[in-house]
């Protein structure tokens, strides 16, 4: 297992940066974005809700002075009037024929030099206005204008007024009385009935003496307000005209408030409307905007987060497989057995060391060729049909022991066995070979078959092979009975004592003796075998009773004439044969084993050292 390389630790540590730095980017930006927005949105609302109280406050200055004159012109006029007609002037009569608008105010009078009512528009109870502001101040002389008192309440009518007057001079220029007429302040307010300047919008008219005429905020009038601390007439008395932010000092509600000076008249007029109103939707629409913003950081962070997680659990799996494939690599290459992959077309990919040495080709000698190209010659048909069953999926694998050619053209036996790796969809990679050398093995089992087959003592077959041998001939003579084969019964007489006089070694090298003079003597068609202790048994095939009683003769005669010899001594030995025809009528060759024994038995009878023939 090689550990994970550290540039792949820094490079994966470098992505993670990357994708936090560029989510906290993205989030910066859009937040940025969105601030600056709503800054740039603010200002603009503002500013058009400025302008359009600046428009506003023009038009209700227009408004103001066009009325201010009006009444004015009505008081020149009646104090025209009342210097020639003096109290023969019939007021009432002029606002009858239209000369004096009458709708505007309520009360024209004419008041003398000592306050008291000498004419009006209406019927009048003997008032004394001496104490009344406006006489006041035209009695203690000045210049002519139009004075515009504080609202009173109305000692006639109970309602709020505002006096106007003009001062009346007498030729000498001394004091004359004053023409003065009331009017509704409500009036100056009323012309922003139908404007829409919101609930909690602001229209006031106020005096350079700070107390305003009046003032309507909403649906509500007030009248001679003390405004003299105000931040509207702290504004006044930098500039006659602007704009400004007002604190809302009387009921704590800020407003955007325009204000104008009149020309010519000693007032102010003045236009607002709550910051509140102005920048509702607007807030209302940012929180909006901060939630969906909020909401949106909050996937992008989750998104990121998602994704850190997700290529770390990648790299924890490519580590893995790395790790097995490390693993796999290490196996293949270290191991015992040769391994080897080939490609669906059965060509050499890959071959692990063993595989190399077993062959004795070097692995570039051997990548590329074909398949098959190391199996010697005649294994060649034996096992190919593996590919097709292996890619059908009928078997998980294939063996087959084979031979191998190597390099230097000695042969090796192998097991070999072939899988098919597939890859996670199933889909076939290439073939997996296993190659494990069993010559050792081979060899061994060819030499365990001889042991099984061959007697220890004497190296010809043993009893179950002659047997076997037998069997088959007995089946030969059974389809062809008129092919003859004979079987003899050999046992050499009175051996007991060649082992009782020069003990058992030497009986056994008789043994070994005699079995070598029988297999020289019979031909390749022949077969003969060792039952058992000192008896050994002959077949002779296409032989008849009288050419095998021949051949027994012969036998018997040079096992006698040519006697064993063990450690310098001569052991002579005779022996007793007995001989039987194979016979197609027998149900199975031990019959005709027994006619030889039987035969054998005879001989022995007869004196030993002879041959007899089964009747
Ligand atoms: P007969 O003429 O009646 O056959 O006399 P015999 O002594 O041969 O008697 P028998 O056949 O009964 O005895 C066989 C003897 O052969 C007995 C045993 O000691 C000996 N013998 C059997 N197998 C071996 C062997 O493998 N090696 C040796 N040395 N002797 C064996
Ligand atoms: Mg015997
Ligand atoms: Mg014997």
């Amino acid at each position: 297992m090689t550990p994970a390389p550290a540039h792949g630790l820094r490079r994966f540590a470098d992505i993670n940066l990357a994708i936090g730095l560029f989510s906290a980017l993205l989030i910066a930006g859009l937040w940025f974005y969105l601030m600056s927005k709503h800054s740039a949105d603010r200002q603009e609302i503002i500013s058009a809700a400025v302008r359009q109280n600046s428009n506003l406050a023009v038009a209700y200055e227009e408004h103001v002075v066009r009325t201010l004159k009006g009444f004015d012109s009505t008081l020149l006029f009646v104090r025209h009037e009342y210097r020639s007609l003096g109290r023969a002037m019939d007021i009432a009569r002029y606002i009858a024929e239209g000369v004096v608008d009458g709708q505007l105010f309520s009360i024209l009078s004419v008041v003398d030099e000592h306050g008291d009512i000498v004419l009006s528009n209406r019927r009048f109870e003997p008032t004394n206005y001496a104490d009344r502001e406006f006489f006041q101040v035209h009695r203690s002389g000045g210049a002519d204008l139009l004075y515009i008192s504080r609202p009173v309440l109305g000692r006639v009518s109970g309602n709020w007024q505002v006096p106007m007057s003009r001062r009346i001079s007498k030729p000498d220029g001394s004091f004359g009385g004053v023409v003065v007429l009331s009017v509704d302040p409500g009036y100056f307010a009323r012309f922003y009935q139908k404007s829409d300047i919101g609930v909690l919008g602001l229209v006031t008219l106020v005096g350079f003496d700070g107390i305003a005429r009046v003032r309507r905020v909403g649906g509500e009038l007030s009248f001679d307000i003390d405004m003299t601390k105000s931040s509207l007439m702290r504004q006044r008395a930098r500039n006659e005209h602007g704009e400004f932010l007002s604190p809302g000092g009387f009921d704590d509600t800020q407003r955007f408030v325009s204000y104008r000076t009149l020309p010519g008249y000693p007032l102010v007029v003045a236009v607002g409307v709550a910051e509140n109103e102005v920048l509702g939707e607007f807030r209302r629409s940012r929180y909006r905007d901060y939630v969906m913003v909020l909401l949106i950081s909050l996937i992008i962070a989750a998104f990121s987060a998602m994704l850190v997680v997700m290529l770390a659990r990648q790299k924890r799996a490519q580590e893995a497989l790395a790790n097995s494939e490390a693993r796999f690599r290490g196996a293949f290459e270290q191991a015992a057995i040769g391994m080897a992959h080939t490609s669906l077309d059965r060509r050499y990919l890959q071959v692990n060391r063993r595989f190399c040495e077993m062959l004795g080709y070097a692995p570039e000698e051997i990548i590329g060729r074909p398949a098959g190209s190391f199996t010697y010659p005649e294994d060649r048909e034996a096992d190919n049909s593996y590919r097709r069953k292996l890619l059908a999926g009928e078997v998980d694998s294939v063996a087959a022991e084979k031979r191998y050619v190597r390099k230097d053209g000695s042969l090796m036996w192998v097991n070999r066995s072939v899988s098919l790796v597939r890859d996670a969809w199933g889909q076939p990679l290439y073939f997996l070979r296993i190659v494990e050398n069993i010559t050792e093995r081979k060899k061994l089992e060819s030499e365990l078959r001889e042991l099984a087959s061959t007697d220890m003592l004497t190296g010809i077959p043993n009893r179950r092979v002659f047997i076997a041998r037998l069997e088959e001939e007995h089946a030969r003579v059974r389809r062809f009975p008129q092919q003859p084969a004979a079987v003899l019964m050999l046992d050499l007489d009175h051996f007991k004592k060649v082992n009782d006089t020069h003990g058992h070694p030497a009986g056994d090298s008789v043994l070994r003796h005699v079995a070598e003079l029988i297999s020289t003597r019979i031909r390749a068609v022949d077969a003969c075998g060792r039952l058992g202790g000192e008896e050994f048994s002959i077949l002779l095939t296409g032989a008849t009773l009288p050419a095998a009683a021949e051949f027994a003769e012969r036998l018997r005669r040079g096992i006698t004439e040519s006697p064993a010899v063990y450690e310098g001594m001569t052991l002579p030995v005779t022996v007793s044969i007995g001989i039987a025809a194979l016979r197609a009528e027998d149900a199975s060759s031990d019959a005709a084993l027994l006619r030889a024994d039987r035969a054998l038995y005879r001989a022995k009878e007869s004196g030993r050292d002879r041959v007899e023939v089964d009747a």
